[in-house]
């Protein structure tokens, strides 16, 4: 068996670190000079949207010996909506690097490969399937998964996205519900570290939302933060990603191509978290190829819920402003507490009680 994995991200590096663990040496291609070289941002895992798994960093580690460290524990959720605001404290989740930046999740992957890592690749797949029996397409977009296989691309998505100076707290996220800064969508705040954090807003690119200055959006997400922090802010890094896609592929396994991450469709629709299904699929390619599993199988509680995320996602966005604030105040007290931080799959549930009606 000859293995290349294509993509040095979350799940091309888990891929390669489970194969390792069987004994299987795979040869991985990026197109980048090292791990992690993209732009700076901070990312987060939420136990209430990763359930079954409820502590990610530690299933990963006990379950599949792949180790990985936050960047903080997340100990706050503070969601504001026009008028108001729901402050959710618990064991919430972590928050994690990502990009150029020492201990960024691919720099922490990258450290644990023992596996040759060949930078700069430009090889394409068609090249890569002629040289090697196995190929994993772990590339973080979906252009090869809709090339080479039914790709159903829910939406694309706009980021618009900075690294900010300031005093934050660091275990303290904020989400933002507001149709004036993010139509359909959402923004949030997240802490790099005690003075500096990643400010985003993120909409689907809908024909009427194209319409849209996104810099105006912008400007007024960038006020509404600075006027709930109560600081001005310091801008010292931007990003902008247009087109983002969000879908899932039908055949996640094609011949001896297995499409991992956002090729699989990694990336749930509701609030756009992919990570802990990006290191997943990962895994999963590499157990079906030490002769441990299924992918396709193993794979089938991601598309469910990929599913129920789609059916939050449709449902939030036929909300007005006014539902935010019905809906943030409905979140205050024990209700928002039981969701984030209690056992039950709540998403879950909810979703499928909204199915019928989106
Ligand atoms: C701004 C932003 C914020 C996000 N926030 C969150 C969050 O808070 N929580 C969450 O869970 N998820 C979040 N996500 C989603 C999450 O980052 C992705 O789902 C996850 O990184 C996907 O992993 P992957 O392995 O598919 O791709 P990646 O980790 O992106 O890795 C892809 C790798 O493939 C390489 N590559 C690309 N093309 C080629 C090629 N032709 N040849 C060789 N190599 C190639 C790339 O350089 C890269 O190294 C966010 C995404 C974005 C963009």
């Amino acid at each position: 068996m000859k293995i290349a994995i294509m993509g040095a991200g979350l799940s091309g590096l888990a891929c390669a670190l489970t194969l390792e663990q069987k004994g299987i040496t795979p040869v991985i291609f990026e197109k980048r000079r090292e791990f992690g070289d993209r732009f700076v941002n901070c990312e987060i895992l939420l136990s209430a949207l990763s359930k079954p798994i409820n502590d990610a960093i530690k299933y990963f580690s006990e379950k599949h010996k792949i180790y990985l460290n936050p960047a903080s524990n997340i100990k706050e959720l503070i969601i504001h909506s026009p008028h108001q605001t729901a402050v959710i404290k618990g064991n919430l989740g972590y928050t994690n690097l990502r990009g150029r930046i020492d201990n960024s999740f691919e720099k922490q992957l990258g450290q644990q490969v023992k596996s040759k890592v060949r930078f700069k690749s430009s090889k394409s797949y068609e090249k890569l399937l002629h040289e090697y029996s196995h190929v994993i397409l772990a590339t973080g977009d979906a252009a090869y998964a809709q090339k080479i296989s039914s790709y159903d691309t829910a939406f694309t998505v706009k980021l618009k996205g900075a690294n900010i100076k300031g005093d934050f707290a660091i275990s303290s996220v904020h989400a933002w519900l507001n149709n004036d800064f993010a139509p359909q969508g959402y923004c949030y705040l997240i802490p790099i570290s005690h003075d500096r954090a990643n400010i985003v807003i993120a909409y689907p690119e809908y024909p009427r939302n194209k319409k849209i200055d996104s810099n105006l959006l912008w400007e007024k997400f960038k006020k509404g933060v600075a006027n709930t922090l109560n600081q001005s802010l310091e801008i010292y890094e931007q990003f902008e990603i247009t087109e983002y896609m969000v879908g899932i592929c039908q055949y996640p396994r094609i011949g001896n191509t297995f499409l991992v991450g956002n090729n699989f469709g990694s990336i749930m629709p509701f609030l756009g978290f992919g990570q802990v299904a990006a290191i997943l699929t990962g895994i999963y390619a590499a157990l079906d190829i030490s002769g441990q599993g299924d992918y396709q199988d193993l794979t089938k509680r991601l598309r469910k819920s990929f599913n129920n995320s789609l059916t939050l996602r449709k449902t939030m966005e036929k909300m007005s402003n006014d539902n935010f604030d019905t809906l943030v105040k409905s979140l205050k007290g024990r209700i928002g507490q039981g969701i984030f931080t209690g056992k039950l799959n709540y998403l879950k549930v909810v979703s499928k009680l909204l199915k019928p009606f989106v």
